[in-house]
């Protein structure tokens, strides 16, 4: 059995505090992470269940090479108001993440660059859209007619319209689809335009470009993902009662009349209600003799199709040329986005203010670039190196004078998050089992599978625990 000692948490059951364990949640996700800090805030003791070595799942440190990398790079967003709320509340210093005005930047030099004002709503955008470097005022204003015409019916669509089928019907044109509204959707949705719900991206929009300016800002991790809340998380649950427990993949659950016995490894334990706050696919594993469970688990998992995400790593000697933002869009080619993983770093000649305290988990030894290609594609049918060799190049017509990277490293995500297609049902957080919820980014809310969808059913379904306790 595993323990975060460094970060003082007691992961061993015989080591438990005597305290009743009321509530189990089977994975250590930001869903099942989120769930327990919320039952914790309700005065609920819980204990959580990792299958895994550490916490965070889809958003979670690796190691490679004796360096802390992502399994995939992430980008959160000022309008992720849940996970902000609970990483001010298990303390995560500022500092973890640098949060800057919404800037999208395509090429080098920049063929578009849109950022967003220090304005108030609706001037930030409205600004932004006008002078956005790349679009006429034309286009700029068509944008804005889109969003009017969201607003004017509350972001309310017919669920089965596509985001293509939006984008025609408002006759957006080309350059504005090009550079603004499909690099949003396939970032947000992880789907292309032509399959994405028009209505989940109509949600998204609403919250992060026609809220406060505050919440259209962009966040970027300064710290490994396990770092950035789930284990600041496991620290305060520790404080609190909790436990999270490493290593402990949950193979059975059956009910009794004391609630659910959950099997792992070679121990069984009773808890009065169970949150399942993993992955659909991953729900099947899971045996049950109960009939009911077993039909919640093959409701829940049946129709979900998948999208991927792929990571490109490639390590430089420091001393490596910066690109002029910590993320750059690329329209031709494979990789979608270029992030600058050392242009967290405090260095002159960026633009964006840094705190001079700030601790990074980056690697000033070396100059670590993160290529992410997002959705489907012919580039999930090639060798990883001959990926790597793509990114380089593509990496290179920015910086030609980028030598031979020290080494690379692909992280594939086949299954990175549900394909957000139109009318697709999604569960919801209560079930026809009593005493047992579901959480995780795919159960039912307005969000894509994202880190604040996870975060939010996590806090929804301990709410629900809470009340049937
Ligand atoms: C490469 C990539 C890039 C992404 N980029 C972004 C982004 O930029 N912004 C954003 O907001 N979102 C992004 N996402 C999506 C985001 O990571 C997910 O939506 C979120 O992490 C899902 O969290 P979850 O807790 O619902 O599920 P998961 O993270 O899948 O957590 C489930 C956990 O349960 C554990 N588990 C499974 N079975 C068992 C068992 N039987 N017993 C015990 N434990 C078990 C697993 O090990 C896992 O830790 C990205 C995802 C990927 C993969």
């Amino acid at each position: 059995m595993d323990c975060l000692e460094d970060l003082g948490v007691c992961v061993n059951a015989a080591q438990a505090p005597l305290l009743a364990r009321q509530v189990a949640i089977i994975g250590g996700g930001y869903a099942g992470i989120a769930a327990a800090v919320k039952l914790a805030e309700l005065g609920v003791i819980s204990t959580v269940f990792e299958a895994g070595k550490s916490l965070g799942g889809r958003a979670r440190r690796i190691e490679y090479r004796g360096h802390n990398l992502d399994n995939g790079q992430h980008i959160l967003s000022g309008a992720y108001s849940e996970l902000l709320r609970m990483m001010a509340l298990v303390k995560v210093p500022h500092n973890a993440y640098l949060r800057v005005p919404l800037t999208l930047m395509f090429g080098m030099p920049p063929e578009f660059l849109m950022r967003v004002a220090n304005l108030p709503k609706p001037l930030h955008m409205a600004i932004a859209l006008l002078t956005a470097r790349g679009l006429n005022w034309r286009e700029g204003f068509a944008a804005i007619r889109l969003m009017q015409a969201l607003k004017a019916c509350k972001f309310k669509l017919d669920t089965k319209l596509t985001v293509a089928d939006l984008l025609k019907m408002h006759h957006q044109p080309p350059k504005l689809i090009r550079y603004l509204w499909q690099p949003l959707t396939i970032s947000a949705l992880n789907t292309p335009l032509e399959t994405a719900s028009a209505q989940v991206f109509a949600n998204v929009l609403r919250d992060a470009l026609d809220g406060s300016r505050a919440a259209s800002d962009l966040i970027l991790p300064k710290v490994d993902l396990s770092a950035l809340f789930p284990e600041p998380a496991a620290v305060w649950l520790a404080a609190h009662g909790s436990q999270v427990r490493l290593g402990e993949r949950v193979s059975g659950i059956e009910k009794n009349s004391a609630g659910f016995v959950l099997s792992y490894g070679q121990f069984q334990e009773t808890f009065a209600q169970v949150i399942m706050a993993i992955a659909p696919h991953q729900l099947t594993a899971l045996q049950s003799r109960d009939s009911g469970i077993q039909q919640l688990i093959s409701a829940s998992t049946g129709h979900f199709a998948y999208e991927p995400i792929t990571t490109i790593y490639l390590a430089f000697p420091p001393s490596s040329r910066s690109l002029n933002a910590p993320m750059m869009g690329r329209i031709i080619g494979t990789v979608q986005w270029f992030f600058d993983r050392n242009a967290l770093i405090d260095r002159p000649g960026l633009n964006f203010n840094l705190n001079p305290d700030m601790h990074s988990d980056l690697h000033p030894e070396l100059h670590i670039y993160a290529g992410v290609v997002s959705a489907s594609g012919p580039h999930e049918h090639w060798p990883l190196d001959e990926l790597a060799a793509v990114a380089l190049r593509e990496l290179r017509e920015w910086l030609p004078d980028l030598v031979e990277p020290l080494w690379h490293k692909v992280v594939h995500e086949k299954r990175a998050t549900f394909a957000c297609t139109p009318g697709l049902k999604r569960p919801s957080t209560q079930t026809a089992v009593p005493g047992l919820t579901l959480a995780g980014d795919y159960v039912a809310c307005d969000y894509p599978a994202t880190l604040e969808a996870a975060v939010r059913n996590g806090c929804r379904a301990a709410e629900l625990t809470f009340k049937q306790l």
